[in-house]
């Protein structure tokens, strides 16, 4: 019997319990906030999270997190539909121009999206986990320090709990997961030891603001054509989620630097009358339509962060796995958070099944994770920077882009764009990196798709029109002007 002690009930360890439950393991999973409401709306509107202040952010799983439920937990599939989630196909997806001429292909199936409420997904899978042989929840109580042995190297031997009633508790394991998210302490506390855990760290240079609204009743989605749910107009970016039971968010994520914006944003009337003038939106809010059932949240520090526990190929630590935010954290813009936290409980199930020695646990868990996830971190953290460079450029009337900026901006405007909106096999060789099914850049390595997005680079603009996506929304200047607020100076 090996006992792993999971400190937080949140994605990463929900995954962690998922993955690695089995006749050999008892698994405690320690989480700081009480359990959930039974039922899914009084969970949306009353379930107190302080370990998870994104929960009433909109959250979107990408084809990685449904293929994995979809493949290896079937029962928990079938609990999501039963409760309202939806599964999206590649089809619901696709650009104007490739609708009507869609047939279905291999691999299709894996490029779904799940639409919920992060609620109702949560609510889900800790259910499904906690009906897991071996899995067992210690709910409202606090992990405030791990035991730890001292020897050539250290080793992580269990935890120091504290329960809601004020009584503390030591619990012994075999293995510690650290699943706490992206304000864990456990960092810290193993560099008090002498630890070096290297990190890197890079913004994401904008802050986050959602809205939840329910369709009203006899009212349906609007149907999906010309205008996009979600586009970047540079000095803003907008997406709208849709979610279970006829719920449905819109989430604004609006450059730090546009201070005037990111202040006004917040009151629900600028937040709308924003969505107003974004065609993508506007439909969806309609007050004929759906009606606002939240504040406008407002989320902020969001950085890209990447944590190393091996220096010089020997681990730091024995017997300790940082799984999800507390090892790797990513812009939320890209929806790869959740994924991200079940890919990476995957892998450490695969890692310790396959060696019992601490060394070699440590040693493959490091290298898998930097092999299958950094690759996605890398490229967000490359996008963040161009994005946070376009949206101060946005600020400056004058601005002139130089030769290379230029050159970048046509070959994603001029090429890829109109490839992807015109061409399937462009279109289906590309969307499996974003849903984190293959690396970013596995395109590449196909010739033929290279060959059809520098041939349509090379179109005249006046044989493309037809693939170029409709206006998003005013510019900067107008939208600031229709708002009211000033801009910042150039
Ligand atoms: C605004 C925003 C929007 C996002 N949108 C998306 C999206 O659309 N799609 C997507 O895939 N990802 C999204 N993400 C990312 C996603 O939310 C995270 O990547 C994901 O929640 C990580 O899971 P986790 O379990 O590591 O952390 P969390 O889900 O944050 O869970 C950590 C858990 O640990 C518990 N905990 C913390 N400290 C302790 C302690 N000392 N003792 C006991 N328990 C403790 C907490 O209570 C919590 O339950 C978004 C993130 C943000 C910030």
């Amino acid at each position: 019997m090996e006992r792993i002690v999971v400190i937080g009930g949140g994605i990463a360890g929900l995954g962690c319990a998922m993955a690695l439950a089995g006749p050999d393991r008892e698994i405690f999973v320690v989480e700081r906030d009480s359990p959930p409401p039974a039922d899914i709306e009084q969970a949306f509107e009353t379930w107190e999270r302080k370990g998870v202040t994104q929960l009433r952010h909109s959250h979107v799983f990408l084809g990685r997190l449904f293929s994995l439920i979809r493949d290896r937990h079937p029962r928990l599939l079938q609990m999501l539909t039963a409760a309202g989630v939806r599964e999206l196909g590649f089809e619901f997806g696709l650009p104007s121009p490739l609708r009507g001429s869609y047939v279905r292909a291999p691999g299709d199936e894996n490029l779904s999206i799940l639409f919920s409420r992060r609620t109702t997904l949560e609510l889900e899978m800790r259910a499904y986990a906690e009906s897991l042989q071996g899995v067992k929840f210690i709910p409202d109580t606090i992990v405030r320090g791990l035991l730890l042995e001292h020897g050539e190297t250290l080793t992580v031997k269990g935890l120091s709990l504290e329960h809601q009633s004020g009584v503390r508790e030591d619990i012994t394991s075999d293995i510690v997961v650290d699943a706490s998210g992206r304000n864990t302490l456990c960092t810290d506390w193993l560099r008090e030891q002498g630890c070096v855990i290297a990190e890197e760290e890079s913004p994401a240079g904008i802050l986050y603001f959602t809205r939840h609204y329910r369709l009203r009743e006899g009212q349906e989605e609007p149907p999906r054509d010309l205008n996009p749910g979600a586009g970047d107009l540079g000095y803003i970016k907008y997406g709208v989620f849709p979610a279970d039971n006829r719920h449905f968010s819109v989430t604004l994520a609006v450059p730090e630097i546009e201070l005037a914006l990111r202040t006004a944003v917040v009151r629900p009337e600028t937040f709308d009358a924003i969505c107003a003038k974004l065609p993508g939106c506007a439909r969806w809010i309609d007050p004929a339509r759906a009606e606002p059932v939240t504040k406008v949240f407002a989320m902020g520090n969001l950085k890209n962060t990447w944590k190393h526990f091996v220096r010089d190929r020997e681990p730091e630590v024995l017997g300790f796995f940082a799984v999800g935010d507390a090892a790797l954290r990513t812009n939320p813009l890209y929806g790869r958070g959740c994924s991200s936290a079940v890919m990476h409980a995957h892998i450490l199930a695969d890692v310790l099944a396959a060696s019992a020695n601490p060394r070699t646990r440590a040693l493959q868990f490091e290298w898998r994770t930097r092999n299958e996830l950094h690759p996605f971190w890398d490229a967000i953290r490359r996008q963040d920077l161009g994005a946070i460079r376009r949206a101060k450029n946005e600020q400056n009337p004058h601005y002139k882009p130089r030769f290379r900026a230029r050159l970048i901006k046509s070959f994603a405007d001029d090429a890829i764009t109109p490839a992807t909106r015109g061409n399937i096999k462009v279109l289906r060789a590309l969307m499996p990196a974003f849903h984190m099914l293959e690396r970013p850049t596995a395109f590449l390595a196909r010739p033929a798709i290279v060959a059809r997005i520098l041939l349509m680079w090379a179109t005249p603009k006046s044989r493309k029109q037809h693939l170029y996506p409709v206006k998003l929304g005013p510019d900067r200047a107008e939208m600031l002007r229709q708002l009211g607020l000033k801009g910042a100076p150039a």
